[in-house]
């Protein structure tokens, strides 16, 4: 059975349909990804499943617990990150973590949250003086305080610089090693592709496509661009892009200058053929690549927009 179940999620505001119609399984011990661009509804989905706003149609199950009828169960179930609004500024991380286990009857030692958080050396900080990083890494201690089995990360990245985001991505891998179930939102592709057992796609309130990362990479259509650049110059450029445009599995070229880029869709073969073009007319090559296929190009494929996060 699924750790959670939403079922035909929907949620309006006024004339703005902030959730159309979402439904997604997440298995126990999952890390579940919810991506999508600004507005799609990522944040609206979590606040409906953890509680926090009514649907206005759909159901969802937590470990077969619904909110009409078991909500002090599925409290003790749940974690859920809080906004940096609801830490106490003046408090430090110590305080703030002993002051949101009073929350609960069963709490974790708060010596085990900071190391958990990794912010056991900035324990007696106040919270209005750590970093953008730290905040985040004790929001996601607080959620995880009274020990749940579900964690809720509502883009618990956002706005960290790369390294602060990287530190983020080691608590929620230890959370799984952990066998925890944690639901995470974001904008950032690579981050869902690096951290997800599976990803649900949403756009316009609605699921774009759901499925593991490789699985939804492998749907792709098997066009992939290869790069060539020749030391030889725009002359060697020009006489493989002739050579290229000429093999069967070249779907199209550019080029500028020494710079050759082809989409085959027998990207290695395509490669072989040209390598034995180029020795056979003594022209060097400088570079080469095969561009991999991320999930930006799976949701370019399934939304045909573009990606910007
Ligand atoms: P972001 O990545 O920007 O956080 P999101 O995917 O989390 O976006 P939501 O915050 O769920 O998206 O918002 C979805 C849509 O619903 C947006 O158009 C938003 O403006 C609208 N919306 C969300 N909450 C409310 C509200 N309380 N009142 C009115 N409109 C809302």
């Amino acid at each position: 059975m699924p750790i959670l179940e939403a079922r035909g999620l929907r949620k309006t505001y006024g004339s703005v349909t902030a959730v159309e119609n979402i439904s997604f399984e997440v298995e126990a011990g999952e890390i579940f990804t919810i991506i999508g661009p600004n507005g799609a509804g990522k944040t609206t989905t979590l606040e409906m499943i953890e509680g926090l706003i009514p649907p206005d149609a759909g159901t969802i199950a937590i470990d077969g617990l619904t909110w009409a009828k078991d909500a002090e169960k599925i409290k003790y179930r749940i974690g859920i990150q809080p906004q940096s609004s609801a830490m106490f500024e003046l408090l430090t991380v110590e305080e703030n973590l002993e002051l949101f286990a009073t929350f609960y009857p069963k709490a974790k030692s708060v010596g085990e949250v900071l190391a958990m958080i990794n912010l056991a050396e900035h324990r007696n900080k106040r919270v209005k003086s750590l970093s953008g990083g730290q905040r985040q890494r004790l929001a996601i201690g607080l959620g995880m305080i009274n020990d749940p089995d579900i964690v809720f990360l509502d883009e618990p990245t956002t706005g960290l610089d790369p390294q602060a985001r990287r530190n983020i991505w080691d608590i929620v891998l230890n959370l799984k090693a952990l066998g925890k179930t944690t639901i995470l939102t974001t904008h950032y592709m690579e981050e869902a592709e690096k951290l997800s057992d599976r990803v649900c796609i949403v756009d316009q309130g609605k699921v774009v496509t759901l499925d593991t990362p490789a699985a939804l990479i492998g749907r792709l259509t098997r066009e992939r661009e290869v790069r060539l650049s020749f030391l030889d110059g725009e002359e060697a450029a020009a006489a493989a892009e002739s050579a290229a445009q000429s093999a069967g599995s070249v779907v199209r070229t550019s080029r500028e200058g020494a710079h050759l880029a082809l989409w085959s869709v027998q990207p290695e073969d395509t490669l072989y053929g040209l390598f034995g073009f180029t020795k056979e007319r003594g022209y060097r090559v400088e570079q080469v690549s095969i561009r991999e296929m991320s999930l930006e190009d799976v949701f370019i494929a399934f939304t045909g927009k573009e990606w910007r996060d």
